[in-house]
């Protein structure tokens, strides 16, 4: 679903991301694709079109994400919830490992989040070697 939402609150969030993804960090310069602006909880389920529910997110972890906002942990069996970047905080979540290429999950919601929109994707993983290469990352 597309939503109009204006160039100030757009420029808002771009600016609160620091042009980042709000989910894998990347960066919207390096990805060399247009960053989006993204429902934390969608639409579909209530979520409005306002600040406290918005975010910047690279196309893949926002096609990813799609229209959820939760998933079932197949380990608990659970449904966990996202991360939830205007009300949690991103080190609280998830980790680095020691090379910077890979996220590692702090927390279940973390897990869940990494796995759902794919945040160590292997495209990303090999991109993130050669941002550290060249250091653009983290
Ligand atoms: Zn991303």
């Amino acid at each position: 679903m597309s939503t109009y939402i204006s160039v100030t609150l757009q420029r808002r969030i771009r600016q609160q991301f620091c042009n980042r993804c709000a989910y894998c960090q990347s960066y919207e310069a390096l990805m060399a694709v247009t960053f989006e602006i993204e429902h934390i909880i969608p639409q579909s389920a209530g979520g409005e079109t306002v600040l406290e529910n918005l975010c910047l997110a690279c196309p893949p972890c926002n096609r990813s994400k799609a229209n959820r906002h939760t998933a079932l942990d197949p380990e608990t069996g659970e449904t966990v919830r996202f991360f939830h970047p205007q009300h949690d905080r991103w080190i609280d979540h998830f980790e680095w490992n020691q090379i910077f290429t890979e996220l590692i999950p702090r927390t279940s919601i973390g897990k869940i989040t990494i796995a759902a929109l794919q945040m160590n994707r292997p495209q990303l993983v090999k991109a993130r070697e050669l941002w550290v290469k060249v250091d653009r990352h983290p």
